[in-house]
């Protein structure tokens, strides 16, 4: 059966009406308020010609943070600043795989998810295996581990059919367990041998994984200039400070305080009743908002304070697109698995730039200033030139419903890592071999030219044919289970070619080795998509 696009998101209601957890009732209302946005994306997308047909797949969507005893931990923290973050992503994948015409189960509890996939009790003591009934399975780490519990030695015959949320990502050399133990990558999370394609990640971090991401609000379109003009005079001289809890506030009172010489300071900071607050006195707090009151709050906000912490979240890029600056901390150096806390055992080797490396980088100036909070006079000096500068709401199409729409319908339409075959989506066309300089990152020779390192595209650069082709001039080729290869190594003009295609890598780099690497073009804000090459 053909899945077909819907106008509605009753089937989605359905599958989540059941659970009244503090969570679920988050990701309720955030598809409640946002189903009218989906469904003019779902029109505008019936409409428009593009069409990539799909069959209409079984669905299981499983997020084991809110299962188990982590989700009473999880659960517990939703109305007290938790993070949210995860939520949002469960609440658009949910709305986005309802739009795109999929059958979906939505579940929250460990027990039930024996009952839909474990194995059945067979005679005495020896379970029988039940064939898997649904196409895909969408969980994260947490639930990862519930399903191993629950299929036994099924898991690894099915784990082409995972699909992990993972929203700082997984890079590939954490993800090979035995290269991992034997290479100094093991870490908390990580080596499960999954495709490194598998994880979805909530911004485009490492290439090497699926960049999943969510809906932020929108710009409003179809608005006469003037509307517009009336809008952004309805700013008012206020900011926001983005934490919603009072520790993240910890050393930031200086910063905060040369802001609000400038601003009127509003927080969303959770007050635990009974409890008096550590905030500082000229601070507005409104304590933790439902998201429709933040987001109105955000609307009439002329800056969104980023205190350092959280990282990499949604809120920044929401209130950018309510035309709000976000104002953020530069981290130098860099924050990273090797020097902070919260990104120690992340199967990660990124380094953090900012409180919100998307947001400095991707969109930048005028919607981003990134400053070092510890000198006051350039804290003053950028508040006071947001004051002067007139800045339109932005919007990436990657995180507006149709880019979300485009991208999910694509991943599902293209994505096979139950295949033995070689991937061939994108298409051999879009490949753009690169041969980076010394000690630099696929990831980062790709950038350099405006493109993206694509995974996928690894396996037709990585044979003696392709070496020769590009007149490297190998004295000696070597196979390897390396993540820095395919390369080239000038001491000795050795080429090295990769044994374990699970461990090709658009991250990683040596100062010995040239990366080869498999560039494409992407779509206009739409880092996920290549653009057609026939
Ligand atoms: N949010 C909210 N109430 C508030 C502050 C934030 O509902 O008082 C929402 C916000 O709209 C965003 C989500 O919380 O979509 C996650 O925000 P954040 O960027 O803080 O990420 P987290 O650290 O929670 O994952």
């Amino acid at each position: 059966k053909k899945a077909e696009i819907r106008t509605t998101l009753n089937p989605l209601h359905a599958a989540i009406r059941n659970n009244s957890s503090p969570a679920v009732t988050f990701i309720r209302s955030r598809v409640e308020r946002m189903s009218e946005r989906w469904k003019q994306a779902a029109v505008r997308m019936r409409q428009s010609n593009n069409q990539t047909d799909s069959t209409q797949m079984k669905v299981l969507l499983y997020p084991g943070a809110l299962a188990g005893s982590a989700g009473q931990r999880f659960e517990a923290l939703v109305e007290r600043g938790g993070p949210l973050g995860e939520l949002v992503q469960w609440a658009d994948l949910s709305a986005s795989l309802t739009i795109l015409g999929h059958n979906l189960t939505f579940s929250t509890s460990q027990q039930q998810l024996h009952s839909l996939i474990g194995a059945a009790p067979g005679r005495g003591s020896c379970p029988i295996q039940r064939p898997l009934t649904f196409d895909l399975i969408y969980t994260d780490y947490h639930g990862l581990a519930h399903l191993q519990g629950a299929m036994g030695l099924a898991f690894l015959h099915y784990q082409c059919r995972f699909r992990i949320l993972d929203s700082f990502g997984t890079e590939p050399a954490f993800n090979l367990g035995s290269y991992a133990r034997s290479h100094g990558y093991k870490t908390l999370w990580g080596s499960w041998d999954l495709q490194p394609l598998q994880y979805m990640t909530m911004f485009p971090h490492t290439p090497d994984n699926s960049f999943l991401g969510f809906v932020s609000e929108e710009a409003v379109k179809d608005v006469k200039e003037e509307e517009l003009e009336s809008d952004s005079n309805r700013k008012n001289r206020i900011a926001v400070v983005y934490g919603k809890q009072d520790y993240m506030w910890k050393g930031k009172s200086e910063y905060v305080e040369v802001i609000s010489e400038e601003l009127e300071t509003h927080a969303t900071v959770y007050q635990p009743p009974g409890l008096t607050s550590n905030l500082p006195s000229f601070i507005r707090n409104h304590g933790l908002l439902t998201q429709e009151h933040f987001l109105r709050l955000l609307r009439g906000a002329k800056v969104f304070v980023g205190l350092g912490f959280p990282y990499e979240g949604p809120a920044p890029i929401e209130a950018i697109a309510l035309g709000c600056v976000f104002l953020q901390p530069r981290f130098d150096p860099p924050h990273s698995s090797e020097n902070n806390d919260f990104y120690k055992g992340k199967p990660t080797t990124r380094q953090i730039s900012s409180q919100h490396p998307y947001a400095e980088k991707l969109i930048g100036k005028p919607h981003v200033w990134t400053v070092d909070v510890s000198n006051k006079t350039e804290v003053r000096e950028a508040v006071r030139a947001i004051l002067r500068t007139e800045v339109k709401p932005f919007t990436p199409r990657e995180f507006t419903c149709e880019g979300m729409l485009e991208r999910v319908r694509d991943y599902i339409a293209h994505q096979d890592f139950c295949s033995k075959s070689l991937p061939t989506w994108p298409p051999e066309c879009a490949l753009r071999v690169h041969l980076g300089p010394l000690g630099q990152s696929c990831e980062s020779v790709c950038q350099r030219s405006s493109l993206v390192c694509e995974p996928a595209l690894f396996h037709y650069l990585n044979t003696p044919a392709a070496l020769a082709r590009l007149k490297i001039g190998c004295s000696s080729t070597r196979q390897e289970v390396n993540h820095l290869f395919p390369a080239y190594s000038p001491w000795g003009q050795q080429c090295g070619l990769q044994q374990d295609p699970l461990l090709f890598s658009c991250a990683g780099s040596d100062l010995s080795q040239r990366r080869l690497c498999p560039c494409r073009a992407h779509l206009p804000g739409q880092v996920a998509l290549s653009p057609d090459c026939l």
